[in-house]
């Protein structure tokens, strides 16, 4: 079996004023995360987890704070990104441990929501997504919300990347049957239809 791991860390100071969004969910919250993207600091750790798995880099490669097209980003957006890589290396995730360090606001009555919202944007089911959080305790750094991620990846079996190739191109062709009655209707083009393979390939004796 062809696994590999990848570990995530970010932090972020808190700002009065700032929206805060974490795990990409909005927070009611009098005070927000700095940062140059949205602050979401939980959607950081674990892009770079992803990245790291597959040995590409870390977030700042891809999204340099530097480049001004990035500020205020939702992290959605960065995360989508290591998953395509992650895809087009050939792998996919198994799961994920994410732990979050924070005085403010108590993370456990929305952790359920923040797990669920974190499968949707990373297509796995839920029981594959872990959320935890703690507070600082002794640290002094009440000011201050860090996160670790961990992200376990596999490489994806030949027989599913075939499958998946396979509903790619059912769904352009369904696409494409769409657009041409909608042209057919509207224009009155007549519809093209698709031409049968001369022979069946699996019987060519
Ligand atoms: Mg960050």
């Amino acid at each position: 079996m062809d696994i590999r791991i990848g570990f995530g860390y970010d932090s972020h100071a808190f700002k009065p004023g700032v929206p805060l969004r974490i795990g990409g969910l909005a927070i009611e919250c009098p005070e927000g995360l700095a940062g140059h993207s949205d602050g979401d600091l939980l959607l950081h750790a674990l892009t770079d987890a992803l990245l790291g798995a597959i040995a590409v880099g870390d977030i700042g490669t891809f999204f340099p704070p530097s480049d001004p097209q990035w500020k205020d980003a939702d992290s959605a957006i960065f995360l989508r990104l290591a998953l395509e890589e992650l895809s087009h290396a050939g792998y996919r995730l198994v799961n994920t441990d994410i732990t979050l360090i924070l005085a403010k606001p108590k993370i456990a009555p929305i952790a359920g929501a923040m797990r669920a919202h974190l499968a949707d944007l990373l297509g796995v089911e839920l029981s594959r997504v872990s959320v935890k959080a703690k507070t600082p305790e002794g640290l002094n750094i009440d000011h201050v919300a860090q996160c670790h991620a961990v992200a376990l990846v596999e490489r994806i079996p030949e027989e599913d990347c075939q499958k998946s190739m396979t509903a790619v191109i059912e769904s352009q062709r369904q696409l494409e049957d769409v657009v041409e009655d909608l042209l057919a209707s509207v224009h009155g083009v007549e519809k093209k239809g698709r031409t049968a393979p001369a022979f069946d390939t699996d019987d060519i004796t």
